[in-house]
């Protein structure tokens, strides 16, 4: 079997920052304990539980916003995730007297900061985005005049009485879908100033599932609630190429691999590459 390793592969420079800081808080004596992790760190449940060991208590429940899981938090300290929070998540960890580290990621704290530069310059503010994801509650909660839109649809439905509009987004969206809501937004809004977030690491591994070699599969390794991962899984199958997402090798292990030649295999931005180099391994003891 021919195996590709399509780079990049490993974590990306948001998702290093925030285990980092999460490592050096459990390692420092100063540091006020327990350490809770408001909501998953990175959508990646192996590195939850290897933060576990050192510690850190992850505090999520599907479907309740980080402002109603602060409520089950009581001492100590809180990280923020990744995704960032709304500002009164932030506020009301201080009320509470909670130690706080903010692990959020740079290219998620760019977009609050021009949302909120924008809306006191009286813009009105579109912000295309995932529905429920974590990044967009911390960005929405900036404030209820932001206008969230996901699909062509939603944009058709804005009804925006302005000529200062300002349009973002989601950094881990698909770059090849949030082109085509821009544009259409454009479209209905020619003055608006289009800002495009999407995080580098995104954009560079979307464009590598975008020109990779020709194979007979595809595996795109990751957590299955990791939104850029997600969209490697899109833009690979788009070029209609057959195309799996597997969280680690067990997953993988009950794919059938007959006729099965070329291989190549991609992986999110909070994958571990400790997985990564299990399933190439074994795809490469396939072989003999
Ligand atoms: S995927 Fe992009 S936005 Fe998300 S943590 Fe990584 S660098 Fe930051």
């Amino acid at each position: 079997m021919i195996v590709n390793k399509i780079e990049p592969q490993g974590y990306c420079g948001g998702v290093i920052h925030a285990i980092k800081m999460a490592m050096d808080a459990a390692k420092d004596p100063s540091i006020k304990k327990p350490i809770y992790m408001l909501g998953q760190i990175i959508h990646n449940s192996n590195v939850i539980k290897d933060l576990e060991r050192y510690g850190i208590i992850t505090i999520f429940e599907e479907g309740l916003s980080r402002l109603l899981l602060l409520d089950k938090i009581h001492s100590g300290t809180v990280i923020f995730s990744a995704h960032g929070v709304s500002p009164k998540v932030y506020e009301k960890a201080k009320e509470k007297g909670l130690n706080i580290i903010d692990a959020t990621c740079p290219y998620v704290l760019m977009v609050h900061k021009k949302i909120e530069e924008h809306l006191n310059k009286n813009y009105e503010c579109i912000y295309i985005g995932t529905k429920n994801h974590p990044e967009c509650e911390g960005v929405l909660g900036i404030s209820d005049k932001i206008h969230f839109v996901s699909t062509l649809e939603d944009i058709k439905n804005l009804n925006i009485n302005s000529s200062f509009v300002y349009a973002t987004n989601q950094t881990t969206l698909s770059i090849f879908d949030t082109k085509a809501l821009f544009d259409e937004i454009k479209r209905k809004y020619p003055n608006a100033y289009i800002d495009d977030k999407i995080c580098n690491a995104t954009t560079i591994r979307q464009l590598a599932m975008e020109n990779q070699p020709s194979c007979d599969l595809c595996i795109v390794v990751g957590d299955k609630k990791s939104s850029n991962t997600k969209k490697l899984v899109e833009a690979s199958k788009n070029k209609g190429i057959h195309t799996i997402f597997v969280e680690n090798l067990e997953q993988l292990k009950k794919e059938s691999l007959d006729g099965i030649h070329k291989v190549n295999v991609s992986s999110g931005a909070s994958t571990p590459s400790y997985i990564v180099d299990e399933i190439i391994e074994y795809l490469l003891a396939h072989n003999e």
